[in-house]
């Protein structure tokens, strides 16, 4: 039985900086050949990357009832940072198919707070919440928990499927005299963060307790208390001196936002795509995590 879907093609041209294209066009296929709702690479119709440009070129043209609309900038942004690319419906609804043929839907059309974006996210849900910068400030509101949300299976798709996968993709990173191991992915950004560090530490050697003992950078874990993976999983997250960080979980009562991190460190890190756990009402201080997608305005714009 066939049935009509729509595909659509993101192009990524990358020339000075990246400029996204976007195309549809229509293609009938049979229920088998539609994409499984998890990981199975093989029944999935192969991403055309080297005739993507003549594709869109061909099919731009399409448009009327069968116009399914543009993809939404929010994923158009996201497929330019993690890959995959847009699909959708009969329906109109849009969803992620992942390189490694997950398909994930961009918007699951419920209204959630944020515990349950975080609980069961949709690839929206990760960019509803605006990562601020400037100033530091305590956070007061429970909701306020930007970069907390991740859909796991584009984190899997992206830095590996299990512990050994990430860790084969792990390399080293010198950063304020160590040497840390880091996804190859993030680890070009870590190096830029190291840059900073360096020139703030000469500036102000007094800033060298802050990175005396990192806590570390990948460790396949799950986040305390939760049944989630930590960024820590994926190898894009690095914790710095343990004796100098705050986590709410370690909060006696009502949790109090409480910070000991300087701003100069924190702005080292976020000029460089890294959200820091201190801007969490559930904060986490001396975490710095890489996701490039929160700092892109085109991602977080409605
Ligand atoms: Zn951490």
């Amino acid at each position: 039985m066939l049935e009509r879907r729509f595909w659509c093609v993101a192009l990524a041209t990358y020339v000075t900086a990246a400029v996204g294209a976007f195309a549809c066009r229509t293609r009938a296929v049979s229920r088998a050949e539609s994409p499984p709702a998890t990981g199975d690479a093989a029944a999935t119709p192969a991403a055309p990357s080297a005739t993507a440009a003549a594709d869109a070129e061909a099919t731009a043209s399409i448009g009327g009832a069968e116009d399914a609309g543009a993809v939404p900038r929010g994923l158009a942004c996201l497929i330019e940072h993690y890959g995959g690319r847009a699909v959708v419906d009969a329906a109109g609804a849009w969803s992620l198919e992942l390189p490694d043929g997950a398909v994930v839907p961009w918007d699951d059309g419920r209204s959630k707070t944020t515990a349950e974006r975080i609980a069961s996210p949709d690839l929206e849900d990760m960019l509803a919440l605006r990562y601020p910068r400037g100033a530091i400030a305590p956070v007061t509101d429970v909701e306020h928990d930007p970069g907390r949300v991740r859909v796991e299976a584009l984190f899997r798709a992206t830095y590996g499927a299990d512990a050994r996968a990430v860790a084969r993709s792990l390399v080293d990173v010198k950063l304020a005299g160590h040497v840390v191991r880091f996804h190859e992915r993030a680890a070009p950004a870590l190096s830029r963060v190291a840059a900073r560090i360096d020139a703030l530490l000469r500036a102000d050697p007094s800033l060298r307790r802050y990175f005396r003992e990192l806590g570390g950078t990948f460790h396949p874990r799950n986040i305390a208390g939760t049944n989630r993976s930590s960024a820590h999983a994926w190898g894009i997250a690095i914790d710095i001196d343990t004796s100098m960080s705050d986590y709410w979980r370690n909060a006696r009562g009502e949790i109090v936002w409480r910070n000991r991190i300087p701003a100069a460190i924190v702005e080292a890190f976020e000029a460089e795509g890294f959200v820091w756990g201190g801007r969490w009402f559930h904060y986490d201080t001396m975490h710095f995590e890489w996701r490039p997608e929160l700092f892109d305005e085109r991602c977080v714009s409605p």
